[in-house]
C-alpha cells in the first residue's frame, strides 16, 4: 500500500521536465522548482505555483530584478535581433 504523496509534491520531476517557459520564443528554456515557484533556466523569470499547478502565463510572471517588461528579457532581445537580421 502506497502512501499518498504530499500535496506540494504533486508536480513530479517527469512533469516538470516537460514544461517550457511560455515566454521563451524558442520554447526551449526549461523550468526548475524553487519552493512555490518555477524558475526559467533561460530568462530567470519566476512563475507562481498555485494549488499545485504552475501558472505559466507571461502576464503573471515575476520578472527578474531591474526588468519592467517581458520585452527587456535577454531571450526576447535575442529573438528580436534574429528577426532584424533576416
Ligand atoms: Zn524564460
Amino acid at each position: 500500500m502506497s502512501r499518498a504523496a504530499p500535496y506540494t509534491n504533486r508536480m513530479d520531476d517527469a512533469f516538470l521536465a516537460q514544461l517550457r517557459c511560455p515566454i521563451d520564443p524558442e520554447r526551449e528554456a526549461t523550468l526548475t522548482r524553487d519552493e512555490q515557484q518555477l524558475v526559467c533556466s533561460g530568462c530567470s523569470v519566476h512563475f507562481a505555483i498555485k494549488q499545485g499547478l504552475p501558472i505559466l502565463v507571461p502576464d503573471e510572471a515575476e520578472l527578474p530584478d531591474g526588468m519592467r517588461e517581458v520585452s527587456q528579457l535577454p531571450c526576447q532581445r535575442r529573438a528580436n535581433r534574429r528577426k532584424n537580421a533576416n
